[in-house]
């Protein structure tokens, strides 16, 4: 009875060691030029520009000119095919598109890979730039690959400034130097505003009655952050408008002393002052405000 197995025999064809071609006149002369650092396409009867260049016109059939032409090195992607995981022979070993690209001054595209990240870097006219290998021997792959035209830097952001503290805020922060909080009180609208104001936020009356609030008051509402601030002893850190007793509006500080997830709305909390032979005029006077045990306060 004949076997029903098909044969089947493993072929492997290789060239150990490389397998040598000549190139010929035309790509020897692109290859040349591109261990150089340079691509150049040739120029065919018509006037169009090949590149890669070829001997004969693909549409005429017609031998091409022998003047070749410095093109790109930029290009424009025409189209291109997005290749999730690359093989072992494929020229990246992250994600990469096989594109066509039509370099500045050519007629054609050729086919080359582009470095874009993500596909959503990519479109029909993305603009891009071959990135050289070192050192270059004369192959296609000297160009390693194309990547998208620089559009965008990431650069470190760093203002020095100087804040000249007139009128009200110098008065507020003296007080502040001396360990207290100066508020002004409006007369027409009864209201107590700190830190310290010349006139009325509300009605606009001139403030002409300054009032020292206690060190001491009530979390009206806070925020748990969990980006780092140079300002903030530790990630998270939770930040809150205090209502100081006797202020008709809060004033945002530091909570601390407490864990962030503890910190709640009501909590009684009093500010906690770095020594006193540290202090300066400056709100750093106050380290953050701290749970003072009280029970919390109804809102
Ligand atoms: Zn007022």
């Amino acid at each position: 009875m004949p076997s029903e197995q098909p044969l089947v025999a493993e072929h492997v064809l290789e060239f150990p060691g490389g397998y040598t071609r000549t190139t010929g006149p035309v790509i020897g002369r692109f290859l040349t030029e591109l261990r150089s650092g340079r691509i150049v396409g040739v120029r065919t009867a018509e006037g169009r520009v090949l590149v890669p260049p070829l001997e004969y016109d693909p549409s005429t059939g017609e031998p091409v000119t022998g003047e070749y032409v410095e093109v790109g090195p930029a290009g424009t992607v025409k189209s291109w095919a997005w290749v999730s995981d690359p093989l072992p022979g494929h020229p990246l070993d992250r994600p990469f598109a096989w594109a066509l690209i039509e370099l500045d001054g050519a007629d054609t595209a050729l086919v080359h890979a582009v470095d874009a990240g993500n596909p959503k870097a990519l479109a029909r006219g993305t603009r891009v730039w071959p990135v050289w290998r070192s050192p270059r021997t004369g192959q296609i792959t000297d160009i390693e690959y194309f990547a998208p035209e620089v559009t965008r830097i990431v650069s470190n952001v760093r203002s020095a400034y100087r804040l000249q503290a007139g009128g009200a805020l110098r008065r507020f922060l003296d007080g502040i130097e001396r360990g207290l909080f100066l508020g002004g009180r409006c007369a027409t609208c009864d209201k107590v505003y700190v830190p310290y104001r010349r006139s009325c936020p509300q009605c606009g009356t001139p403030i002409a009655e300054e009032v020292e609030l206690p060190d001491t008051g009530t979390i009206t509402t806070f925020a748990i952050n969990n980006l780092p601030d140079p300002r903030a002893p530790e990630v998270p850190f939770v930040s809150a408008y205090i209502l100081l007793d006797g202020a008709d509006i809060p004033m945002i500080a530091l909570v601390g002393g407490i864990p962030a997830h503890e910190v709640r709305q009501g909590m009684r909390v009093r500010a906690e002052w770095i020594p006193e032979a540290e202090r300066g005029p400056s709100m750093s006077n106050i380290r953050w405000f701290a749970p003072t045990g009280e029970p919390d306060v109804e809102l």
